[in-house]
């Protein structure tokens, strides 16, 4: 049976190179990757001597189709984008999709990830989290993506380039608010460096980022939220409405996980 494997790169460190990567590299018919410039540099490093051909953004929907012709023919392919998994910000997804709807055994590798690095480093709570990869670079774009995650209670990881990052982190401020948050860059690299503050201090410091970054941002956490005042336009709209104020401050509750007394509290003002 024909295999295809997912095949995760270094995201800096060569060494990050497992003895199975290895093995599975030597042992496929050839190389499938996102830039064959950048494999083939692996693989001769690695001393392997493999046939690499192209799949990326661009093209994955042509030659997917051609890598899974050769799959059906009995030939082992093994996959690669430049960096770390392929499909987590890289392509591959759309060559995984056809390999099963055509039965193909998907085989995928341990290695190294940008994200999960930088959120176990980061001391932010890792119990539960979203990556969401990265935002959109037009700043009215990139705040509705951040509106819908404002009010979720999971840590938030985001992918971003350094010439973007000061702009996204003042969008970042703006919408959710002053957060605990971690930048990781050069993962894995000579530079390493984690850097562990709030949104608020990062705006103010003037900090120049180089390299490659992840950002980690601390979950919504209403308990630490003392400022009721962004529900009181949306609980008057239902007051209006006709609803009683404790049926109100209810559906404040439920919508957007206010704590309810908290809010009815600050209504009556009674803090
Ligand atoms: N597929 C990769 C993975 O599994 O992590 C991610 C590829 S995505 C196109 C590239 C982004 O990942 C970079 O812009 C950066 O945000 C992050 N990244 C990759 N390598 C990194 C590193 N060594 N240190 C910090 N971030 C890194």
């Amino acid at each position: 049976m024909s295999e295809l494997f997912l095949v995760p790169s270094p995201i800096g460190n060569l060494k990050e190179v497992s003895p199975r990567v290895i093995e599975v590299l030597n042992s496929v018919d050839y190389v499938a990757c996102e830039d064959t410039r950048n494999t083939s540099k692996l693989l001769n490093l690695l001393g392997l001597n493999k046939r690499c051909v192209s799949c990326h953004e661009h093209n994955e929907n042509m030659e997917s189709d051609k890598i899974i012709s050769s799959l059906l023919e009995g030939k082992n392919v093994a996959y690669l984008s430049d960096a770390g998994y392929p499909c987590i910000s890289d392509p591959g997804s759309i060559l995984v999709k056809k390999a099963i709807e055509n039965n193909i055994k998907v085989t995928p590798l341990s290695g190294p990830n940008a994200f999960l690095n930088a959120l176990v480093g980061s001391g932010i709570d890792s119990s539960h989290f979203l990556f969401y990869g990265f935002l959109d670079s037009k700043e009215s774009k990139r705040e509705s993506e951040l509106e819908k995650l404002k009010y979720l209670p999971y840590t938030l990881i985001f992918y971003e380039a350094p010439h973007r990052i000061n702009d996204t982190l003042k969008s970042m401020e703006k919408i959710l608010g002053n957060r605990k948050i971690t930048v990781a860059r050069e993962l894995t690299k000579l530079h390493e460096e984690f850097i562990r503050s709030d949104l608020a201090s990062l705006n103010r410091g003037n900090s120049t980022f180089i390299g490659e970054l992840v950002i980690i941002v601390d979950k919504y956490n209403e308990v630490e939220k003392n400022d009721f005042d962004d529900y009181l336009p949306k609980l008057e709209l239902l007051l209006k409405a006709g609803y009683k104020l404790k049926d109100a401050t209810s559906i404040i509750s439920l919508l957007f996980n206010v704590n309810k007394n908290k809010l009815y509290k600050r209504v009556i003002k009674k803090d």
